[in-house]
C-alpha cells in the first residue's frame, strides 16, 4: 500500500497558507506526506512594504516566502507550475493538466484539495487551476493520457479524494457586514474578484467537511500567512481583525467533497484522510 499523500494544487503563494494552511501542519505531524503546486510566483500582487520588492523582483522575493511558509507547514515538495500571475486561463489546457497529471503520477496522493469553481472570488487564474486540476484527477488513471510520462517511468495513478476548498458564504458576508459598519468598504480578493460579494464562497449547506484545527496547526497557519510579508497589509484584512477572531477564524478548514460525491445521507466529514487506511 502507499504511503498517506495530500497534494494541494493552488495558483499564487499565499493561497495555500489561508485555504489549508493548518491541515498542511497537521498531515505533516501524523505522518502524511504533503505536497503543493503552486502555478505561479505572484509576480502581480502587493508590495505593501516597497522595502521587501521591487515590480521585477516580486515573483523571486515570493518564491521564498513560499518556501519559509511551506517549512512552517512541514510541506515536503513544492513545484511551480511556472505561469505568469494573472496568465493561467490563457495557458495551454492540454500542457497546464499534462504537468498536474505530472505531479500527480509521481506523487500518488490519495487526497487532493484545490480551488472551488468560482475561485472563491473569481480570481482567473483560481478558475483556471480549478478547471485543470479536476480534469488532471480524472486523466492520471487513465494510461492513454500522455503516454510519454509512462515511458518515462512513471505509472497512471487514481487518487481517491477531491476536495475543493470552501469559504463559507455567510462568513464572508458576515466579514463584509462587520467591516461595513467600521466604514471600511471590503471587497475579498480585491480588483482581482470578478464576481459580487453574493456570489463568493461557498453556500454553507454544499460544504461536506469540517476540520477543525488543534492550536499548534492554527498557530503555524497564522504564521505561515505572515511570511508572506510582501502580501501582509498592516492596515487590511484580515490583520485588522481583532486578533481572538482571527484566530476563530483560522481554527477550522472547510471543503466540499466533489469526488466521490456525497450520498445523500452521508454525515459531514471532519477529516480530509476519513475512510482511507494509514
Ligand atoms: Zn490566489
Amino acid at each position: 500500500m502507499d504511503e498517506q499523500s495530500f497534494l494541494a494544487v493552488f495558483a499564487h503563494p499565499d493561497d495555500e497558507s489561508f485555504g489549508v494552511g493548518g491541515i498542511l501542519r497537521a498531515y505533516s505531524d501524523r505522518g502524511i506526506k504533503t505536497a503543493l503546486i503552486c502555478a505561479t510566483r505572484g509576480e502581480e500582487g502587493e508590495i505593501n512594504d516597497p522595502s521587501l520588492a521591487t515590480r521585477e523582483t516580486l515573483g523571486a522575493v515570493r518564491e521564498q516566502e513560499l518556501r519559509t511558509a511551506c517549512a512552517l507547514m512541514g510541506v515536503d515538495d513544492l513545484m511551480f507550475l511556472g505561469y505568469h500571475d494573472g496568465t493561467v486561463a490563457a495557458a495551454s489546457r492540454v500542457e497546464a493538466v499534462g504537468k498536474i497529471v505530472h505531479e500527480i503520477r509521481r506523487l500518488r496522493p490519495q487526497v487532493i484539495a484545490t480551488f472551488d469553481a468560482n475561485g472563491g472570488y473569481g480570481h482567473t487564474d483560481h478558475i483556471a487551476i480549478h478547471a485543470f486540476t479536476l480534469e488532471a484527477f480524472k486523466l492520471a488513471g487513465d494510461p492513454s493520457a500522455y503516454p510519454e510520462q509512462l515511458t518515462a517511468g512513471l505509472k497512471p495513478y487514481t487518487p481517491q479524494k477531491l476536495y475543493y476548498v470552501a469559504i463559507q458564504r455567510s462568513m464572508v458576508l458576515g466579514i463584509r457586514d462587520e467591516l461595513l459598519k467600521q466604514g471600511i468598504d471590503f471587497v475579498p480578493g480585491g480588483n482581482m474578484a470578478t464576481i459580487p460579494v453574493e456570489q463568493m464562497g461557498t453556500p454553507d449547506e454544499d460544504i461536506t467537511t469540517v476540520v477543525t484545527l488543534d492550536d499548534r496547526s492554527v498557530d503555524t497557519k497564522i504564521a505561515a500567512w505572515h511570511a508572506h510579508r510582501t502580501q501582509v497589509d498592516p492596515k487590511g484584512f484580515p490583520e485588522t481583525m481583532d486578533p481572538e477572531a482571527a484566530r476563530q477564524w483560522s481554527a477550522t478548514e472547510r471543503f466540499v467533497r466533489a469526488i466521490p460525491p456525497m450520498g445523500r445521507n452521508e454525515p459531514r466529514e471532519a477529516d480530509l484522510f476519513e475512510g482511507i487506511p494509514a
